[in-house]
């Protein structure tokens, strides 16, 4: 029986035994507001309002969560939100970026990769976590040279984490990243596809792609919003979002930062229609 269409579906991610739901919810602002290029300041989430948002996600079918340890809060809040349904998650931080007193600093070498993952495994309070991504500051293949891929291809060897990729910015580290490892992460929205080669080389080669920003970091809804409060006619700025990333064969999910649990369902919504469509 096909599965209903009312539902968020799930695929594998890459040629990995992972099965994600097309949307992620990615968790910046859980943790994190101080330094970020979202449309509108904002406070955290209490911890009441985190977890009605985790469970209002997880029940309109989102099992992918997205963190780093460069997002404030977000990875020890979760450890903790998430006691007790750690199997029902597919759980995916970062290495590579630290975020301290208002300031990203990096490190890819193999030692500090190696302790950023246990880090992570110590503040989400689990032995496992299902994808790991290198957390570039856009020298991409800088970071892939001082063996930060090799680093995390070794912690898959010994079982810490169960697949591994690259957040990357550039259409060379993007595919660089993509032959050595399970995934990417790009970026990939209407407003911009400069890293459209990378998911036609993940298409072609059986790799995951995890898309940030397909609202521009809300602004393209943040726009269309304004737009319309001066009176001009608007086509559905989330939907045709959607529509767009997902007609891109390469794309697995969109990850989609969001603290309001009525801009998740309408994600949701937007995502099972464009799959539909597509
Ligand atoms: P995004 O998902 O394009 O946009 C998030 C913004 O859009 C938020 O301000 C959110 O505000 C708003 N939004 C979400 N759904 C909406 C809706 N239905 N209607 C109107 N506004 C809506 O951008 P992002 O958060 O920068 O990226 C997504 C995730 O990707 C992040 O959370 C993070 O997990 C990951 N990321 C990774 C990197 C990296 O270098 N690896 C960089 C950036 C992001 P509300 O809270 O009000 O909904």
């Amino acid at each position: 029986m096909s599965p209903s269409p009312s539902l968020l579906p799930q695929v594998p991610l890459g040629s990995t035994d992972i099965h994600i739901s097309r949307v992620g919810l990615g968790t910046v602002k859980l943790g994190r507001n101080q330094g970020v290029k979202y449309p509108t300041s904002f406070s955290l989430p209490t911890d009441a309002e985190a977890l009605d948002l985790l469970a209002h996600a997880r029940q309109l079918g989102i099992n992918l969560i997205d963190t780093a340890p460069a997002y404030g809060t977000s990875e020890e809040r979760l450890g903790e939100f998430l006691l007790g349904q750690r199997h029902e998650w597919i759980i995916c931080s970062k290495a590579g970026e630290e975020f301290e007193q208002g300031e990203s600093s990096y490190n890819f070498s193999p030692k500090h990769i190696k302790h950023s993952v246990e880090r992570s495994l110590r503040r989400l309070k689990t032995d496992y976590l299902d994808i790991v991504l290198l957390h570039s500051d856009g020298n991409d293949l800088e970071a892939i040279e001082q063996g930060g891929l090799d680093a995390l291809a070794q912690l898959k060897s010994e079982g810490l984490i169960r697949s591994f990729g690259m957040s990357t910015k550039t259409v060379g580290g993007g595919i660089a990243a993509a032959k050595q490892s399970d995934c990417v992460m790009a970026t990939y929205n209407l407003a911009t596809q400069d890293e459209k080669l990378v998911l036609d080389y993940c298409a072609e080669h059986g790799k995951g792609v995890l898309l940030k920003k397909v609202l521009a970091s809300g602004h393209i809804t943040h726009q269309a919003t304004a737009n319309l409060t001066s009176g001009e006619t608007q086509d559905n700025p989330l939907q045709a979002s959607m529509d767009f990333v997902f007609k891109h064969p390469g794309v697995s999910a969109a990850i989609i930062g969001t603290i309001n649990p009525a801009h998740v369902a309408e994600n949701v919504a937007a995502a099972i229609q464009a799959c539909a469509n597509k």
